[in-house]
């Protein structure tokens, strides 16, 4: 009767976790709480009572840790604390990411050990959630301005160490207010998103488009001005080109400004510069390139 009562408040100490807990003995699960019984659908522990071998309650991962067959203890173990990840697929097939902890129960039994794992998918996703907010525009998913600041400081280090070329473009919807205007915001959120895949899928893999700011797009390109003001030439017409036959989309252009930054002291300088030839564009009557 006393062993019963044990039992009975060994499982209620179990269950009032909210993590998963597992008992094993030589690498076979012996005991869970209902949280893990939970996860993989099962009704019953005594349906695997000895006859689960641990190992095998972790999927395959290329990233994260999975364990060789009997060695789950030793390896946890020696892993780095922020490396004791695995993957476990729940009675749906769906993975989750779980920090595994493992507790020895008594010293003189060295096969026989409790096992913690806390589900931290949420808590990971979340992490790369804002990380990516950190690096990306929400709307057209091109590299937001934090970005460009970040990468042009190191570009422009990069090419006064290795005497490289470096230029950059920046470019504007023409009369963008109008778009607006005459077909809402929706459709001007749509141009935008146009915009940016179709200038990404005319520059090369290693230039770098960014969204500056509203209808403003920057581009860090390793190219000297000449090549520079090609590529900004081209990109011009493709849109003036392109906006006008997609049928979703009204038809618009943009002004642009290239220069090299071979010749060009500071950063500020260099955006100062470009936003200028921008702005010279505009004036000079829109859809060209000042340089
Ligand atoms: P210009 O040729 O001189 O550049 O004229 P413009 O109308 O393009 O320039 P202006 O600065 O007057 O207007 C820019 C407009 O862009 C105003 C603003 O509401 C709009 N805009 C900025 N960001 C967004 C956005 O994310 N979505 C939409 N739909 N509109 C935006
Ligand atoms: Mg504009
Ligand atoms: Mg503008």
């Amino acid at each position: 009767e006393l062993k019963e009562k044990k039992s009975m408040e060994y499982k209620a100490i179990l269950d009032m976790y909210e993590n998963m807990v597992i008992v094993i003995n030589d690498c076979k699960v012996v005991n869970s709480n209902n949280q893990f019984l939970k996860f993989f659908g099962i009704n019953e522990i005594n349906e695997l009572k000895g006859k689960l071998e641990v190992d095998k309650l972790f999927a395959e991962s290329t990233e994260l840790y999975h364990p060789t067959k009997g060695k789950l203890i030793d390896e946890v173990n020696k892993l780095n604390e922020k490396k004791r990840e695995v993957v476990m697929l729940d009675s749906n097939g769906k993975d989750h990411i779980f920090s595994i902890y493992t507790h020895q129960i008594n010293p003189d039994k060295k096969t026989n050990y409790i096992i913690e794992l806390i589900n931290i998918s949420n808590h990971k996703k979340e992490k790369k959630d804002l990380e990516e907010k950190a690096l990306f525009d929400q709307l057209t998913h091109l590299y937001n301005r934090h970005y460009f600041e970040d990468i042009i400081e190191e570009k422009f280090n990069d090419m006064k160490k290795m005497n490289t070329q470096l230029s950059l473009i920046m470019f504007d919807i023409d009369h963008f207010k109008l778009i607006n205007d005459n077909y809402g915001h929706q459709i001007g959120d749509d141009s935008l998103v146009f915009l940016s895949k179709l200038c990404k899928a005319n520059i090369r893999e290693e230039d770098i488009l960014c969204r500056w700011g509203g209808e403003e797009f920057m581009i860090v390109t390793f190219n000297s001005l000449e090549q520079t003001i090609k590529i900004a030439d081209h990109l011009r017409l493709m849109i003036d080109n392109e906006t006008q036959r997609d049928e979703k989309i009204p038809h618009f252009s943009c002004s642009f400004g290239a220069v090299s930054l071979t010749q060009i002291e500071t950063i500020k300088d260099a955006i100062e510069e470009v936003d200028k030839l921008l702005y010279k564009s505009k004036d000079n009557g829109r859809n060209i390139v000042s340089y």
